[in-house]
């Protein structure tokens, strides 16, 4: 079994650290919030008070974090961990970051001779604790392949993409995917909220025809029950429609789903619906037309 330090018991990170404890791995974590540590210590995580600890002694280092700031804060520029951790240790990545920060920490790690694979996933909370994410990976293949042991306990499949920064690049493309649905859906049901149709009608046909989605039957349910707990959050949905509009914008593609979707996130983070699910944008748009969708 492996020994691996991890960072950042968010969301997707507590339920990664979970699951590779249910594996048999010894996982150690810090957290920057420190009470969130706890938890994992029932579970049986070793905690450090500072990750300047995790740089030694350990076989993987793996960290979930926010955004492109938080890795920047704690891995490159200013804890600067890339430039301390021990030659023989592998580095994985999971937070979904701008390809060119994902390029720039793996320069770092590359110029120690530090293995690092980017490996951004899809799936959320529930997927998360039960070990069903869907990972896309960047990286050398030899050290993907060498990673199977932690990557297989937290997923339902592994991606291997390629080169470094296809992982980060992918996740980006897959988001726009994501994102369109959310905005499509919102579109719909406004406006058959508006022309007076009924919406269990409306998602029951979503449900079965050739547009059916996860996303639709899910989403659509909590959007009637007005319940928007988090899975993902808003906030980290408008972080990631700057980044496919940056990526865009480099690429010279276009990315008419962020640019349309990006004015109800930043209006949601205004209005201090940041730390509800993403699919609250919903509940912003028809607002914006005066309309509930709410069956409650
Ligand atoms: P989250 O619950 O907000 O957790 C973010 C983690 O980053 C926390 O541990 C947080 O520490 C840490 N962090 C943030 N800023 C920091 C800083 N400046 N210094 C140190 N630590 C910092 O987010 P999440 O939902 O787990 O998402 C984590 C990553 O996975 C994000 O990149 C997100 O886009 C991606 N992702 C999320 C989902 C999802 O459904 N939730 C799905 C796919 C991908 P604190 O506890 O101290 O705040």
């Amino acid at each position: 079994m492996a020994k691996i330090g991890f960072i950042g018991l968010g969301i997707i990170g507590s339920g990664i650290v979970k699951n590779l404890l249910k594996a048999g791995h010894e996982v150690t974590v810090w957290n920057r919030t420190t009470s969130k540590i706890a938890e994992m210590e029932t579970l049986g995580a070793k905690s450090v008070a500072d990750p300047i600890d995790l740089m030694h002694g350990y076989d993987y280092f793996a960290y979930c974090l926010a955004d492109d700031f938080a890795v920047t804060e704690i891995i490159t520029s200013g804890r600067e961990l890339a430039s301390k951790i021990n030659s023989t240790t592998v580095v994985i990545d999971f937070s979904t970051i701008d390809p060119d920060t994902s390029l720039a920490e793996r320069a770092l790690y590359e110029a120690r001779g530090v293995k690092f694979l980017d490996a951004p996933v899809f799936g959320t909370k529930g997927e998360a604790n039960n070990g069903g994410l869907w990972i896309v990976i960047g990286g050398d293949e030899n050290v993907f392949n060498s990673a199977q042991e932690v990557l297989t306990p937290i997923s339902e499949t592994l991606h291997y993409m390629g080169k470094g920064g296809n992982g980060a690049m992918m996740k980006l493309v897959g988001n726009l995917l994501v994102v369109s649905q959310l905005l499509s859906l919102g579109e719909a049901l406004t406006m058959a909220k508006k022309a007076g149709l009924n919406l269990r009608d409306v998602l029951g046909i979503a449900a079965v025809a050739d547009f059916r989605t996860p996303i639709y039957n899910g989403v659509g349910a909590g959007v009637l029950a007005n319940d928007y707990e988090v899975n993902f959050p808003l906030r980290l949905m408008l972080k990631d429609a700057k980044l496919m509009q940056a990526f865009g914008a480099r690429l010279g593609t276009s990315v008419s789903i962020a640019d349309s979707v990006r004015p109800f996130l930043e209006t949601g983070v205004e209005e201090g619906l940041g730390d509800l699910n993403a699919s609250a944008l919903i509940k912003v748009m028809a607002e914006k037309i005066g309309v509930d969708l709410s069956d409650k």
